[in-house]
């Protein structure tokens, strides 16, 4: 008789997000009068339309594949040369950091890309990721059968070096003991769920770590565009040494609202080589071929346009719009009392939840007393434990209304 992959088995069941919204649900049951009432603050998906310039480049790419003349059919494994072109010289060189069109592997987002990243890595690499992270990078290593084994008690895996983010670190972890042995070190920054953000000279010194310690840094800049202090790096490659240590994963939903629409993309310098000299960029790009086939052209024509002049001012106005929506709840709770932060070059603002309550049990309280929707902290982790997440990618209505209720708690 076959076997399942056991290593799937060793999940901790309830994924996060399904388990607030099952209490949303159940609430919605017994109090069907305030359901109506709900103002949802939890998941981190994007509320504004696409912008028009993309729009119009999404319609002229679908009226090319209308015509003979212009149809494509398969997009090239690693991304259509007009779109990583452009991200080389827009994302890249404008920030005096150094990356080729050809290290540039179009994706269909970075939750994919960070998932399957760890694939070109040994079996037995050890991986150190941030407390509290987002849950895919430890989920897809324990797929692969890399994390040992789950502790119930204390929801840590035996072979995973945690970095812990706490208020006294200000929420960026500190570089792992230099016996730590990790091959793997994922951040992420602008990080999701502290909204927390690194400098150029923090960042450095994880750069100097990696190389230093033959490790390799997997930079998720999901957030970047949040970020408006001119100070603070955007890519991991603005910092010396970077192009030998670091991957980077890059996505489009978060700065020009394609959660529904699907594009990333992931950076693997050449310069990169493992301990024998082989390089993970050759690794990836035959991955990428083997499994992909390719990001959609008409998607990969709206992210180019998300560069324009045009893409650029518009996608800046739906980012300052959430931005507002994340000063206004920063701003509010503070005057309410409440210990924030993030919510400044992020979306994403990180509450203390009141002494002597739990994530979960400040989650219920907000529900049950009014109606407003935010998620654990410890579902993101144990050093999670007593924060709670709210995010800005609601409407300006919901801000204000989740605001004003908090207050008046
Ligand atoms: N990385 C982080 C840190 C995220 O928070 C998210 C989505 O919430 C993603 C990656 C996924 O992005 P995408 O929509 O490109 O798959």
């Amino acid at each position: 008789m076959f076997k399942a992959n056991e290593n799937y088995l060793k999940l901790p069941g309830n994924y996060l997000f399904s388990m607030v919204a099952s209490k949303i649900d159940a609430y919605g049951k017994q109090n069907p009068d305030k359901a109506a009432r709900i103002v949802r603050l939890g998941i981190g998906d994007v509320t504004q339309p696409l912008a028009p310039s993309i729009v119009s480049a999404l319609h002229g790419a679908v009226d090319e594949m209308a015509s003979a003349g212009t149809f494509r059919g398969y997009a090239p494994d690693l991304g259509y040369d007009f779109l990583r072109e452009t991200i080389a010289r827009e994302d890249f060189a404008t920030r005096g950091a150094t990356v080729h069109p050809d290290e540039v592997f179009v994706s269909d987002g970075a939750k994919s890309d960070s998932a399957n990243i760890q694939e070109i890595f040994s079996s037995d690499a050890r991986i150190a990721v941030c407390d509290p992270v987002y849950p895919v990078y430890v989920d897809s290593n324990v797929m692969a059968g890399r994390t040992g084994t789950y502790d119930q008690k204390t929801g840590l895996w035996s072979n995973v070096v945690y970095m812990p983010c706490t208020q006294e670190n200000g929420f960026v972890a500190d570089l792992p003991a230099a016996d730590a042995n990790v091959s793997i070190i994922y951040l992420c920054f602008p990080n999701n769920p502290t909204g927390a953000v690194i400098d150029r000279a923090r960042l450095q010194a994880w750069v100097d770590y990696a190389n230093e310690h033959g490790a390799v840094i997997v930079y998720d800049a999901a957030y970047e565009a949040y970020i408006s202090d001119p100070a603070l790096p955007h890519s991991i490659y603005e910092c010396d040494g970077a192009r030998t240590c670091a991957i980077e994963i890059r996505s489009f939903s978060k700065n020009a609202g394609f959660t529904g629409t699907r594009l990333g993309y992931t950076v693997v310098p050449r310069d990169l080589k493992d301990a024998d000299g082989t390089s993970l960029r050759d690794l990836w790009a035959r991955r990428h071929g083997t499994k992909f086939n390719g990001a959609p052209y008409i998607v990969q024509r709206a992210g180019e346009a998300v560069y324009s002049e045009e893409g650029k001012r518009e996608t800046r106005e739906q980012i300052s719009f959430y931005m507002e929506n994340a000063r206004i709840i920063l701003d509010g709770l503070r005057s309410a009392g409440y210990e924030v932060s993030g919510g400044v070059n992020a979306p994403y603002i990180w509450l203390k939840v009141p002494d002597g309550m739990t994530s979960w049990g400040f989650f219920d309280h907000l529900l049950e007393s009014v109606q407003v929707v935010g998620t654990p902290g410890s579902g993101f982790g144990p050093s999670g434990e007593g924060y709670f997440r709210l995010t800005a990618f609601g409407s300006r209505e919901s801000a204000l209304e989740a605001v004003s209720r908090i207050k008046a708690l």
